[in-house]
């Protein structure tokens, strides 16, 4: 059973922002599954900030996209043709092979799931995949979260974000604040357990965190970078850690960034600072996927989702999450 798929490549890599002329949109000839193959139909794909590094040509944690060919990145399918013993039509997988409608691909490549399990299959993309085991593993790896703890996370309403917040919530902090870009994801972040949360359109940051955190902080998970970061170095307290796992704030810039000016900070207060990347902390993930699965089950957690429709839109949606368009994890149904 072989056929046409729907791919989208990278056309140009971005200056800046990157815009719809980024991408292409090219339709490919499908081989047959050869042996140990399956051919896969995607149902959804997920579009994550990290990305937009992969369009630069710069040496990074990842390889760039190449040109003229298709992008990657995570997706939950269905398999609709095997040449394995392993993967049986009608199995749902999550794999690498996202950015397009069809892929085939040796079986090894593919991950089969249970699609009755999470509340969502897109789960698998979100809270019970990658941006949740990333905010698990930066929180009480990285930052070595302990009861009673402060935290402030940035990016507070996103995939990794929400999640960083309500598990801090679960295991005790003593007080949990959130920043976002609007009003409306403020009140969700308020509904979703936050002590506070503020829109850091609404003045400096220094400020509305001096606000929300009246006696400072112990822990900061940091998805922005830039002025936030400054401003969580302002308010730390003694012993003070901060996982460093995004700067969402600079993915666009094209020139160096300044750093945060109270750095010396780290000194005095004995603060800890420490960069991680999610695949480092893959070990993690038998203990977190049950854990995430019974905070769902009983409520503890809960996740949003912006779900844009059609591969073709796909584009669209990457450079909607770079705008901050979602509420949640930001995915594109297939
Ligand atoms: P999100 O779902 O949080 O989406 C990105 C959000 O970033 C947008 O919704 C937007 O929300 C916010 N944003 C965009 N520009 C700015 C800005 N200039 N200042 C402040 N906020 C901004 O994405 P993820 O949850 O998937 O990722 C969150 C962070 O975690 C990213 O920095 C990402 O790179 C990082 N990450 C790191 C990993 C690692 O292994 N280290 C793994 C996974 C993610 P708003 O409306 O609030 O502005």
């Amino acid at each position: 059973m072989s056929g046409k798929a729907r791919e989208i490549h990278l056309a140009s890599r971005p200056q800046g922002w990157p815009t719809a002329d980024n991408f292409a949109h090219v339709q490919v000839e499908l081989p047959e599954p050869a042996e140990g193959e399956v051919l896969v139909r995607n149902l959804f794909m997920s579009v994550d900030p990290y990305m937009r590094g992969r369009m630069n040509d710069v040496k990074s944690y990842v390889a760039p996209f190449q040109l003229d060919r298709p992008m990657e990145g995570g997706a939950i399918g269905e398999v609709v043709a095997s040449n394995s013993a392993d993967l049986a039509v009608g199995d749902t997988v999550t794999h690498n092979y996202g950015w397009r409608d069809h892929a085939v691909a040796p079986a090894k490549h593919f991950r089969k799931v249970d699609p009755t399990a999470p509340p969502t299959l897109t789960a698998y993309l979100g809270v019970l995949g990658m941006p949740g085991l990333t905010a698990y593993a930066g929180l009480t790896e990285v930052a070595g979260f302990k009861e009673g703890d402060a935290v402030f996370v940035s990016g507070a309403a996103g995939a990794v974000g929400s999640v960083v917040g309500q598990i801090a919530r679960a295991l005790g902090a003593s007080r949990v604040v959130g920043s976002a870009g609007s009003a409306a994801k403020v009140s969700r972040l308020l509904e979703l357990g936050f002590d506070a949360a503020f829109d850091y359109h609404d003045g400096p940051v220094r400020d509305l965190l001096k606000a929300a955190a009246p006696e400072g902080i112990d822990v900061y998970f940091d998805n922005v970078g830039g002025d936030h970061l400054e401003a969580a170095i302002g308010r730390m307290r003694l012993h003070g850690r901060i996982a460093v796992c995004g700067m969402i704030s600079v993915y666009n810039a094209t020139e160096p960034v300044p750093a945060p000016r109270n750095l010396s900070l780290l000194i005095g207060k004995r603060i800890t600072m420490r960069g991680f990347l999610v695949q480092d902390h893959a070990r993690l993930m038998k203990e977190f996927v049950p854990r995430m699965a019974g905070w769902l089950r009983d409520g503890t957690v809960r996740y949003d989702e912006t779900v844009v429709d059609g591969l073709d839109n796909a584009p669209e949606a990457f450079l909607g999450l770079l705008r901050g368009e979602n509420t949640g994890k930001m995915v594109v149904r297939i």
